[in-house]
């Protein structure tokens, strides 16, 4: 270590209170602080406002003129990007929390609110407050499951930070950014990372010993772009296994909560820089939303290593394959199966001829919108109404989705005329052509 630079100590982890009780929750936290009535404004699974929040937050809602940004929320640029020299321990190369090290580095801010490992299970995440740049590398990679990180904001006010930098998933995004007015910050950063598929660290456990036979030595877990997941072992040694023999069959019905079945925002369309794999082919993928989002990625200086991202294939059949087998799925039916012959050809030929780079991302974003939509019309129909942006509904329609008049949600885009409220098809998705094809993620049953 650089001698200049302080030793690491421990994060902050003040003690939380109580969750509330509450429905369609992922414990982002607001319930257990001192309003936690404040949910009712400020739940993304209640009645979210994205148009409003976009505009307030970037200036502008997402575009239908600009086509991904139907897909991927309001941008600047996009990049495809690597830290160099990637951080050990980090998800990818280390993006998200070298920032925040730059952010305490530069004293930009107080403190950084974020996740670290619980110290007896590396899987756990724990909310944490980081004021010692060194801190942040305890913070890296990916922990599978939900813990309150809004719970430590009056903490921070209390402790008397005033300028502080949130890393964190949408869910809890959503909810920082409704409440941000109040929350007396003099200045704050937001840099989140897309997120899907999560589920409780108990059930995430359950899935790894379903991956190896020594699933307490994994160390690092990843949905891969290239159709594969990542495993690294505690020995040094890693894996790789094709999305389509992964043991799906054996998850329970309920493995992944409905709040995570029905998330609206993929991409984390209300951070200043949303930093992901998804859209990166092999590298990272970089929404720069606004000002402070060009500011955060400055930080990097030359330790950034970046390009123009790449797109290629076409989506439309693995999405129409996706969507049978979610409909198949969420009425109890057994899923297509696919033939194991077939399997390892297909494994073979999806990195190839599949999807990839933001044809990929805008895939996984019409797959959350198809879901959103097909559980909730099972489950909660009443909630659509409310739950539902237009966004959701444009990114569905092209595979024959369409709200029904009590489904719509009744909220204009503010950068739009008032006539339009969000149903028609997404432009940036007309080469797609709807067509038999494997599903990216397998459904239930294989
Ligand atoms: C449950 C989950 C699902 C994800 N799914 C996708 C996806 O489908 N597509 C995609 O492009 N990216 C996804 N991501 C983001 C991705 O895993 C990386 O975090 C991101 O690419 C940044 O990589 P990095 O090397 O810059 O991160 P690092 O520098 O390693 O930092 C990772 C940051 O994520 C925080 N973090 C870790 N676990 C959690 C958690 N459970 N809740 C909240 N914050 C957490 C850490 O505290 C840290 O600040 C997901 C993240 C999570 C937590
Ligand atoms: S996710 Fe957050 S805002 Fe929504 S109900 Fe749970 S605690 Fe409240
Ligand atoms: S998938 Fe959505 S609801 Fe679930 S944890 Fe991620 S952001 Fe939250």
């Amino acid at each position: 270590m650089d001698d200049s630079q302080p030793a690491a100590t421990a994060p902050w982890s003040p003690p939380i209170g109580p969750a509330a009780p509450r429905g369609l929750c992922t414990d982002c936290g607001i319930s257990r602080s001192d309003q936690p009535k404040r949910c009712g404004r400020a739940c993304q699974f209640i009645a979210p406002d994205y148009p409003g929040l976009e505009q307030r937050v970037h200036g502008r809602a997402r575009d239908p003129a600009r086509p991904d940004e139907v897909f991927f929320g309001p941008f600047r640029r996009m990049l495809r990007a690597s830290l160099l020299p990637p951080r050990p321990g980090a998800q990818w190369t280390g993006i998200a929390t070298r920032i925040g090290e730059r952010l305490l580095e530069t004293g930009a801010v107080d403190a950084v609110l974020t996740m670290a490992p619980d110290p007896a299970d590396r899987w756990r995440p724990v909310p944490v407050l980081v004021t010692n740049p060194a801190d942040m590398a305890q913070c890296r990679g990916m922990r599978m499951g939900y813990a309150p990180l809004l719970a430590l904001l009056e903490p921070a006010r209390a402790r008397g930070f005033t300028r502080l930098a949130v890393i964190g998933i949408p869910c809890q995004v959503y909810a920082l950014r409704a409440l941000e007015q109040e929350l007396g910050f003099e200045r704050l950063y937001v840099i989140g990372t897309p997120c899907s598929d999560n589920t409780t660290t108990e059930r995430f456990h359950e899935f790894l010993a379903l991956l190896a036979e020594d699933p307490d030595s994994i160390t690092y877990l990843e949905f891969r772009a290239d159709y594969h997941v990542e495993l690294r072992f505690t020995d040094g040694r890693s894996k790789t296994i094709p999305f389509l023999r992964l043991p799906i069959s054996k998850l329970p019905p309920d493995f992944f909560p409905l709040t995570c079945r029905t998330c609206v925002d993929y991409t984390n369309a209300l951070a200043d820089l949303t930093v992901g794999y998804m859209g990166g082919t092999g590298a990272q993928w970089l929404l720069v939303r606004n000002d402070r989002g060009e500011e955060l990625l400055a930080t990097l200086g030359s330790e950034l290593r970046a390009s123009a991202p790449t797109s290629a294939g076409r989506r439309g059949g693995a999405v129409t394959g996706f969507l049978k087998n979610v409909e198949r799925a969420a009425g109890g039916l057994p899923v297509n199966a696919m033939p194991d012959w077939l399997r390892p050809v297909v494994g073979w030929l999806m990195p190839r001829i599949g999807p990839r780079g933001l044809e990929f991302a805008r895939a996984r974003g019409e797959m959350k919108a198809v879901e959103t939509v097909i559980h909730l019309r099972r489950q909660h129909p009443g909630r659509l109404r409310s739950m539902v942006p237009g966004h959701v509904w444009d990114l569905v329609a092209r595979y024959g989705l369409t709200p029904g008049a009590a489904e719509r949600k009744r909220v204009v885009n503010p950068s739009l005329p008032a006539a339009r409220s969000g149903v028609a098809p997404a432009a940036g998705a007309d080469h797609c052509q709807p067509g038999a094809g494997p599903p990216i993620r397998p459904q239930g049953p294989d």
